[in-house]
């Protein structure tokens, strides 16, 4: 596996000989080491992706070129699935499928965005017979962009693709608890033999390599995934710059279950939502579960019963439903946040503990009932397999329940009845809204935050928006 920093269409021997060390969740084994870029690589790094933006290679390049380009990208991703998958299991703790499925997602977030390069039609705007007036979208320069440990592949696909198309050069930071599986973005872009400098690869600890580059003069805009802390630290470390930055943040994630909802797919959803994808630490999990109690027995037992026999396991293993937390850490941070849980008088129907399978960080899946939606455990984001069950009277209060958190990123409701999941809908303050399942989504569709959650879009056609500005040309118009 390559270790190295990916700088100007190259890996790079190390300055400082400094390694950061990676290991399986799954059992404390070491999986290897990748070099930290210190202030050398970083400066590198940026100096060849500012050159790389002044030469205009990006926009200037033909779009049925960087169409292709683009497209070799998502058929290369596809041909390191199998190698890949492995080792981001190793590094992640993921299941083997679902670290499959995250290659195959960003082979097709390249595919479609392959497909926008010729698409992009500017604007012309009408005001008066002596003026011209057109409005093209332009790219910001250098974009940082800082990667979290859940979904390193698809979330360093989904934003250096559309940078791609929109021209801008980039420096991505992968996050450090698994980096591995991202220095085979370096082993695609030299296969596929992308111009030296358009996208580069620099590791390292977020207090140093990542704030170092976010403090870095050739920044031209920051896309940060990750926690809402670190953001806010970005914000005000970017702020004297006035430096655009664009967030896609933590959440709390809420499904409203009405008593008309069919129970069956409320339950099933609720598994594949917060225990089956990653162990719940993903950003849109379905945490809380806001339900009638019209509805709620019969939920609660069925629930109850699919959720004790998830097998929990190594992410190698194909029956495994529940894989390990990232770290030792972690695992310490979801059982504090179960002990606050039952003091708070949560009434704890499964789970509340780690397993011990091995040495691995493993956790069991966790119901809470009868919480009280203002509490801790249902305000904030717990990121491991810990659901929340909250009950609701009036349609009122559980929109008031919804939107009682920080948070904005996605939510859900379950119900047979259109009118009322329209009003819904119309009610709640998230950036994504799921009508009776749960991960409804597609390349081509938009998502992004509402409140602590972020802003910026990442998905779509409307993601270009994000990773690029408009710029207005008008002309007036004379004879001589
Ligand atoms: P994190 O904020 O700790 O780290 C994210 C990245 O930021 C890492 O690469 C890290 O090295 C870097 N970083 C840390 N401190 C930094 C600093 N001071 N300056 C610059 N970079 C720094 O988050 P995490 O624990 O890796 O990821 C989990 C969080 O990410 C959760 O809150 C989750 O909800 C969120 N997330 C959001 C989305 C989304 O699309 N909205 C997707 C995935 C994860």
């Amino acid at each position: 596996m390559e270790t190295r920093n990916y700088i100007n269409g190259r890996f790079i021997d190390s300055s400082s000989k400094r390694k950061l060390h990676v290991i399986n969740p799954a059992n404390q084994s070491k999986v290897g080491f990748v070099d930290e870029a210190l202030d050398e690589e970083i400066d590198l790094a940026f100096d060849a992706a500012s050159k790389a933006f002044k030469s205009r290679v990006l926009q200037d390049m033909d779009a049925v070129v960087k169409s292709n380009l683009m497209r070799l990208i998502a058929s290369k991703l596809r041909e390191y699935k199998t190698y890949g998958s492995k080792l981001l299991s190793k590094e992640n703790g993921k299941s083997i499928e679902q670290c499959a499925g995250e290659f195959e997602g960003a082979a097709a977030i390249f595919d479609y965005y392959a497909g926008l390069t010729d698409k992009i039609e500017n604007k012309l705007i009408p005001s008066g017979r002596d003026t011209f007036n057109c409005v093209v979208l332009e790219p910001y320069g250098v974009s940082l962009q800082i990667i979290p440990w859940n979904y390193p592949i698809s979330l360093f696909a989904r934003s250096v693709a559309a940078s791609l198309v929109v021209g801008n050069t980039v420096v991505v930071k992968p996050p450090e608890l698994c980096p591995l599986s991202s220095s085979i973005f370096g082993l695609i872009f030299n296969d596929v033999k992308i111009p030296n400098g358009v996208v580069n690869i620099i590791h390292g600890y977020g207090e140093s390599t990542g704030r170092k580059a976010v403090l870095h003069g050739a920044v031209n805009q920051v896309v940060f995934t990750g926690s809402t802390e670190v953001a806010s630290e970005i914000l005000k470390a970017t702020a004297d710059r006035i430096i655009p930055c664009h967030l896609e943040l933590g959440g709390k994630s809420a499904a409203i279950i009405y008593p008309d909802a069919n129970v069956d797919k409320a339950v099933d959803s609720t598994v594949k939502g917060i225990f089956e994808p990653n162990a719940g630490q993903i950003c849109v999990g379905m945490s809380r579960i806001i339900i009638h109690p019209k509805i709620k027995d019969e939920y609660v037992s069925q629930l109850k019963k699919k959720t004790e026999v998830l097998k929990v396991g190594p992410g190698n293993q194909p029956e495994s439903r529940v894989t390990p937390l990232i770290s030792k850490e972690q695992v310490d941070r979801v059982s504090n946040y179960c002990k606050i849980g039952k003091q708070s008088g949560a009434s704890l129907l499964t789970g509340g503990e780690k397993i011990e399978i091995g040495k691995g960080n493993y956790f069991k899946p966790t119901i809470f009932d009868n919480v009280d939606y203002l509490s801790t455990i249902a305000q904030e984001e717990i990121f491991g397999p810990v659901l929340t069950i909250i009950d609701f009277e009036t349609d009122e209060e559980a929109i008031e329940i919804v939107n009682s958190t920080d948070y904005g990123l996605a939510a859900g409701l379950f119900t047979s009845n259109d009118e009322k999941a329209k009003w819904t809908a119309e009610r709640i303050e998230a950036g994504i809204i799921w009508h009776n399942d749960w991960f409804v989504d597609g390349v081509n569709l938009p998502g992004g935050g509402y409140k602590k959650s972020g802003y910026g879009r990442d998905g779509g056609m409307e993601s270009l928006f994000s990773y690029g500005q408009t710029k207005r040309i008008s002309k007036r118009l004379y004879q001589e």
